[in-house]
């Protein structure tokens, strides 16, 4: 051949042709269980990637090691002994051949020595570089990360705390009441809010307990608690070629143990102003950490619209799908292409929110007994499908929900044009939910979405302790327990469907502007 490419007739042809280098086809495992793992597994099977699945022996019949082209066995159920073990996780990635590794959320998902194993054994893991993680991992760091970058942050102490006279002095100063939390903390865990000097000494030992027993880690700070605070977060996307966007943002104040539990994006009552605002402060943060790939800022906002920096999450949220609903974008996808150095696919222009998305959180959990969680067996498993829902799980009718891990059975998401709209399509959609065996907060849900605070807004994250408490369902001791549990969530389900209801306020718009129309 000639440097043209053209055949050089003067050489004799070789005996073998030289075989074109064929692109290798990426192969990602997926260091996760339940829905995300599912999730991640849809993303790879669109872009024609090979997937490979692990699981503990508690997950070995789910949904997700069946998805997979491969899986392998991590160990026994607690996540210690294998979602959080991230030398058998690499194992398994060099013994299948993955050539990348997407961690999901929780687990190793924030955990940058990991992050660094990959690397240093060639394999690609699915989020921001390793600086990036350990400087807003620590929330300590983070605050002092974003400080320097002139990002508004909560204001209180940017060092960890070192006793709890030194406590006590900066709660003086900055006025109660205050907030003690965990640096390294997570999932709502470690958090405590402080009213007067009273409870301070009790509160201090008690975070400091929950933060070395969840995180391994009783590094504590404080800061000054915003009163009727918003959780209003906005999604950022980063390529490693110094572009950066936001996806707009998501309203999370719903939340009952300082952890979500419905998600909508747009915010209602957010000024276009502060939306514009907030979403280049969010730009700005994720370039002052050379940030790569899809990461969540979220914010307090206050009832004047101050807004102020609180963490910043280095991965894939649990409520994506609804930023993915209003956009029109697939984060999952976005993420695995650029963590392989391709550049963002869209550029600020080409984002826009369109209609409006409400995300619920089911979970195995007993809303009229403090939210406990009930794990066991998912008896019955009959999720609503139909226009402008999105339904994301791991588990199928019949599995039983492992007491190891987060109690989420699934992430039930509605779009539709109008805020009205959306709400009453999830209502809807949460009646013909039908889950039996286990408790379940699908009622508490609907009560939430019922609400005069939610429909009309604006609420705030005390929306959960203002509604009246749920009457406990009555114990399921039939002893023809699978028969009992198919016959009450029918039972249930067709009470929630025949509930008198007056015509909800999105059919009236529709209504009225049909009359106008004629
Ligand atoms: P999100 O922040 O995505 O809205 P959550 O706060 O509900 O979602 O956390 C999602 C999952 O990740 C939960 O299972 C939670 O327990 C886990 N998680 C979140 N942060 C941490 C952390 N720092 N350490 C351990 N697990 C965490
Ligand atoms: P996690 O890492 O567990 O998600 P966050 O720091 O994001 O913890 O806080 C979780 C929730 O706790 C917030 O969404 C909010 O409801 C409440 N919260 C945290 N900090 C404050 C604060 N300073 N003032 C008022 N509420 C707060
Ligand atoms: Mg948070």
């Amino acid at each position: 051949m000639d440097r043209a490419g053209k055949n050089d007739h003067n050489t004799p042809p070789r005996l073998c042709a030289p075989r074109r280098a064929m692109p290798l086809q990426p192969k990602v495992l997926i260091a996760n269980r339940g829905e995300i793992a599912c999730r991640v597994i849809r993303a790879c099977r669109e872009l024609g990637y090979a997937c490979v699945a692990v699981y503990s022996d508690a997950d070995a019949l789910s949904r997700h090691v069946w998805l997979a082209d491969e899986a392998v066995r991590l160990g026994p159920p607690p996540s210690a002994e294998s979602y959080l073990r991230g030398d058998l996780v690499l194992a398994a990635a060099q013994r299948t051949g993955a050539t990348l590794i997407h961690p999901g959320y929780g687990f190793l998902s924030e955990n940058y020595e990991f992050r660094e194993q990959c690397a240093a054994v060639g394999i690609t893991f699915v989020g921001p570089q390793a600086y990036a993680m350990r400087q807003m991992g620590t929330k300590t760091l983070a605050r002092q990360a974003m400080h320097a970058a002139g990002v508004p942050v909560v204001p209180g102490s940017l060092l960890p705390l070192e006793g709890r006279e030194q406590a006590a002095k900066l709660a003086e100063e900055i006025g109660y009441p205050v907030m003690l939390k965990a640096a390294a903390g997570g999932g709502g865990k470690g958090i405590r809010l402080i009213a007067g000097p009273a409870d301070m000494a009790q509160a201090f030992a008690a975070v400091q307990r929950e933060a070395l027993a969840y995180f391994k880690d009783e590094t504590i700070y404080l800061e000054k608690a915003i009163v009727r605070p918003r959780h209003v977060e906005i999604q950022v996307m980063a390529d490693r070629h110094g572009q950066a966007v936001h996806l707009f943002e998501r309203e999370c104040s719903v939340q009952r143990r300082n952890q979500k539990i419905i998600e909508e994006s747009p915010a209602i009552h957010l000024s276009a102003a502060t939306r514009a605002k907030m979403g280049a402060v969010a730009v700005q943060a994720a370039l002052a950490v050379h940030y790569e790939g899809a990461g969540t800022i979220e914010f307090l906002v206050d009832p004047e619209q101050n807004f102020y920096f609180m963490e910043m999450n280095t991965r894939l949220q649990v409520e994506h799908p609804i930023t993915e609903l209003v956009t029109g974008t697939d984060l999952v996808v976005a993420q695995l292409l650029v963590a392989q150095g391709e550049p963002l696919p869209w550029t600020q222009a080409d984002l826009d929110q369109r209609g409006h998305a409400i995300e619920c959180r089911v979970y195995a959990e007993d809303p009229a007994n403090g939210f406990a969680p009930s794990p066991g067996p998912l008896v019955v498993y009959r999720p609503p499908t139909g226009p402008g829902l999105r339904l994301d799980d791991g588990f199928c009718e019949g599995d039983v929900i492992p007491r190891y891990y987060d109690s989420m059975i699934a992430k039930l998401s509605a779009w539709a044009p109008t805020r009205a709209h959306t709400i009453e399509r999830m209502i809807a959609a949460l009646r013909q939910f039908e889950i039996g065996g286990i408790a379940n907060n699908i009622e508490h849900l609907i009560q939430v979405l019922q609400s005069d605070a939610f429909r009309t807004g604006p609420y705030d994250t005390g929306i959960v302790q203002t509604l009246p408490p749920l009457a406990a369902e009555p114990p399921d001791d039939d002893a023809f327990a699978v028969l009992a549990a198919v016959t009450a969530a029918r039972e249930q389900s067709s009470r929630r469907a025949n509930a008198t209801q007056s015509e909800s306020a999105w059919a009236q718009a529709a209504r009225i502007d049909v009359l106008r129309s004629v």
